[in-house]
């Protein structure tokens, strides 16, 4: 389908658009993504992806976007502040009792939020047009993508981050078969020799500049994986219990986030919240207080498995200790933290 509109009347229309449903900036792309899949390919040859076996399957659909959306020409791709405002992240990781929650995590649940806001874009935007959106959703290589489409680079980190927005963004979009003009605006990567995400990583898992093994790092371990975590991992994860963002935290872009809007604001209090609170919730406590958030994806078992790690890494206290106790479960992966944390507790309080 070919789209009539001028580059010009396109930007204006995408720009107000773009205002209109929260998004900072979008842009738009060809399918160009040779490079980008071979990157892929490599991250895929070392195992890194580690039980993500998704990305191996859905290596051929990535590179074959006709089978995602039916004549695929286009994507349109846009960026979404979420950072919420509220307590310093480096207090509540430095405070060892709270649990720290990643910033992206707080707020309602981006991808169904996100989705729906992109698809009112691709409405307004192509009224006849055939159009698929996305958010975190399909095997679409977004970062890569929103790179292209002017958003901004992909940083030693592997996240898109720009000047004007750092990283702290959600990525959506959609594919389309018209063949609209592309933005042509490139942002020129600018980590130079910072090297700052590298090096405060807990758990070295950025082995390289633009290389991340998902297998050392905490949000897979956290977010992702469900077989216990390794041992060499937990005492770094600190008390980080559902993601991290330390390679973030500390990126100097970051400077000019600006903050996400009411629908990522912190939710029931999970911004600034004890270990020993969220170890006493209940299923249907824990179902309550994650409804529409991300953290629900975990599922109460593994949160629970994830906050037993973080138990054991805090400061000795009896009250640490009988609450580790007290758990009876018989999930392989929670009794296995929870063995581990008794220990670590015991440990720290016979010195
Ligand atoms: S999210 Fe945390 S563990 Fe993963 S790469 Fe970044 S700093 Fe390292
Ligand atoms: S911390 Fe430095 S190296 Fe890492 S993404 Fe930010 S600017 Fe790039």
């Amino acid at each position: 389908m070919q789209s009539n509109l001028t580059p010009t009347d396109l930007e204006a229309q995408l720009t107000t658009l773009a205002q209109q449903q929260g998004a900072r900036r979008i842009g738009i792309c060809s399918l160009e993504q040779d490079q980008a899949l071979g990157y892929l390919d490599q991250w895929l040859e070392r195992d890194f992806f580690g039980e993500m076996e998704w990305m191996r399957r859905g290596r051929d659909l990535r590179a074959d976007l006709n089978q995602v959306h039916p004549n695929a020409r286009r994507i349109v791709i846009a960026a979404f502040d979420y950072w919420p405002e509220g307590v310093d992240a480096w207090d509540i990781i430095a405070s060892t009792d709270k649990a720290y929650i990643s910033r992206y995590a707080l707020g309602r649940d981006y991808h169904k939020t996100l989705r729906k806001r992109m698809k009112s874009i691709a409405q307004a935007l192509l009224p006849d047009g055939a159009f698929r959106v996305f958010s975190d959703s399909a095997p679409v290589l977004e970062k890569h993508f929103a790179e292209q489409s002017g958003l901004g680079w992909i940083g030693k980190h592997t996240l898109i981050l720009s000047r004007s927005q750092g990283s702290y963004c959600f990525l959506a979009g959609f594919l389309t078969d018209a063949e609209l003009p592309t933005t042509t605006a490139i942002e020129t990567p600018r980590c130079g020799s910072c090297t700052a995400c590298i090096e405060v990583c807990p758990t070295q898992a950025i082995v390289a500049p633009y290389q991340l093994d998902a297998r050392k790092c905490i949000s897979y371990h956290t977010i992702e994986m469900d077989a216990p975590i390794p041992e060499p991992y937990r005492v770094a994860m600190g008390n980080r219990v559902f993601g991290c963002d330390d390679c973030q935290l500390v990126c100097p872009w970051n400077r000019y986030a600006e903050l996400g809007d009411g629908q990522f604001t912190p939710r029931h209090g999970w911004d600034d919240v004890t270990l020993l609170e969220l170890w006493a919730l209940t299923e249907d406590e824990f179902l309550q207080r994650t409804e529409g958030m991300a953290i629900r994806r975990a599922g109460y078992v593994k949160f629970r498995s994830n906050l037993a790690i973080a138990l054991g890494n805090a400061p000795y206290q009896p009250a640490h200790l009988q609450a580790l106790q007290s758990e009876d479960s018989s999930d392989p992966r929670l009794k296995e933290h929870v063995a581990w944390a008794i220990d670590q507790q015991r440990k720290k309080c016979a010195r």
